[in-house]
């Protein structure tokens, strides 16, 4: 069956690109039936840290895109990676190279001065086992083919080909015995039992070194297969440059804490990112496990655009259970706050809200405390006939019989007609009053939410 993997770095926080190209890889095993893999590629000792990890497992977990078994960690390979060199050493499909750091300097810049390109030509490609000396320090080379051309037929890219003589010696094994990188992921991808590769498509130079090593385990450990390829391109900020931070390109856990985002529209925005299915723009979990194919994977980079994505998050944030929804909001509110109140008041605020933190400002005068902290605009509008307003209205809502968005409504527009005033006169200072706000969900709705008696005392405290 289909094994795919997603095997970030962690050295620094979980970054849209790699979250899609996890999405990716989640897709396309579950579209096959198949198992999704995850492996940390920690071989960078310096730079690989603690945080990084937790913030990987993290963000895939809130996007529903944890791996279908424990990770795998790169670095406790390392014993299994020297072996695979230890066999491509013994089969004569390496070699230790004793050319030093100096000897290859001096070889580069004489290329330089000569105005061609420089290519390792190592004099130990050929030498016998017999005349290693013993007492000298190497590192391990693959021979790679010098003639002919290597394709790859990418499910994405098409297909691709380069001239073997475009690909050196490049090392396996460095001198203090650890894996490169180019030897580790190949190993670790034939012991998980990758079929199929899926990541960005600045690997894809690699791809052609990573089957040079894998071609030369033929007749060792049985051979090993070729995988599938699928390069994906990176993604480009909206204005067509490389993605950075200047974009909005946070980590995952910015677009869930500070952004206030929902994991289900992330998961959309980042599938429409580079994959289409027609004209879909919203796309649940499930159709998206039906659909996802690499043929209608883009060849071109896809472009970030963080209007698009909040105005994803406002679709999911009205479909969403208000129940749930008010959990994270009072998450993200100070002070204590009655979630069934904020579950209640959901199907109002969330229609006027792109993201959690809009919902949990939009919720705030729920829980203020009287006297209410008013803004300015609102300050405004409660001058002296307002107050008298505002005293009116109070005494007519104090004998209101049914305190229900109806009957209040039909309360306020008879008071409205009778004291020959549109309604808006009386519902603006009323805001303001309730809210301490000049925009606010519907002025019935705030006061069947508030209740009654809070109602009558915030209207009561701004009334003259
Ligand atoms: N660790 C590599 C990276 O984070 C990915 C390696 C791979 O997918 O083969 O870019």
């Amino acid at each position: 069956g289909v094994v795919t993997r997603f095997a970030p770095s962690p050295t620094g926080y979980l970054h849209i690109g790699g979250a899609r190209t996890a999405l990716f890889n989640w897709l396309y095993a579950r579209h096959h039936g198949g198992t999704y893999l995850l492996r940390i590629e920690d071989t960078d000792r310096a730079r690989s840290t603690e945080p990084a990890i937790g913030a990987i497992f993290d963000g895939l977990e809130w996007l529903g895109l944890a791996g279908d078994e424990p990770a795998v960690f790169q670095f406790a390979r390392s014993d299994r990676h020297a072996e695979v060199a230890a066999k491509l050493l013994e089969a004569g499909k390496a070699y230790r190279c004793y050319l030093t750091q100096e000897e290859l300097a001096a070889r580069r810049e004489k290329a330089q001065a000569e105005r061609r390109p420089f290519r390792i030509e190592s004099e130990w490609r050929d030498a016998d086992s017999s005349t290693w000396p013993s007492d000298a320090s190497y590192v391990v080379r693959i021979k790679a083919p010098r003639a002919g051309e290597t394709v790859i037929a990418d499910e994405v890219q098409g297909t691709v080909t380069v001239q073997n003589a475009e690909i050196d010696d490049f090392v396996i094994l460095r001198s203090d015995g650890t894996p490169t990188y180019m030897l580790a992921v190949v190993v670790d991808d034939h012991d998980m039992g990758v079929t199929h590769v899926i990541r960005g498509d600045d690997h894809l130079n690699n791809a052609f070194r990573q089957l040079v090593i894998i071609r030369a385990m033929d007749g060792i450990e049985g051979g090993w297969p070729d995988p599938a390829y699928a390069h994906i391109p990176l993604i480009h900020g909206a204005d067509g440059a490389k993605l950075s931070k200047r974009h909005g390109a946070l980590g995952v856990d910015a677009y869930r804490d500070e952004m206030g985002l929902l994991p289900e529209a992330v998961f959309n925005y980042l599938l429409r990112l580079g994959w289409g299915h027609g004209d879909e723009e919203i796309i649940s979990r499930d159709q998206a496990v039906a659909w996802f194919d690499l043929a209608h994977v883009g060849k071109s980079p896809s472009r970030f655009d963080l209007a698009k994505l909040q105005n994803l998050n406002g679709h999911y944030l009205r479909e969403a259970d208000d129940v749930r929804l008010a959990g994270l909001v009072a998450a993200r509110m100070s002070g204590p706050v009655d979630q069934g109140l904020l579950a209640r008041a959901m199907p109002v605020l969330k229609v006027r809200a792109k993201d959690l933190n809009e919902l949990a400002a939009g919720a705030a005068f729920l829980f203020a405390q009287r006297p209410l902290v008013l803004e300015e605009k609102a300050a405004g509008l409660l001058t002296g006939d307002a107050r008298g307003l505002l005293a009116r209205i109070a005494a007519a809502l104090e004998g209101a019989a049914e305190w229900s968005a109806e009957a209040l409504e039909a309360t306020l527009k008879g008071l409205a007609a009778e004291w020959g005033l549109g309604l808006g006169k009386l519902a603006q200072p009323l805001r303001a009053a309730l809210t301490g706000q000049t925009t606010s969900p519907g002025i019935f709705d705030v006061l069947v939410l508030l209740g009654r008696e809070e109602s009558l005392a915030r209207i009561v405290a701004q009334a003259e």
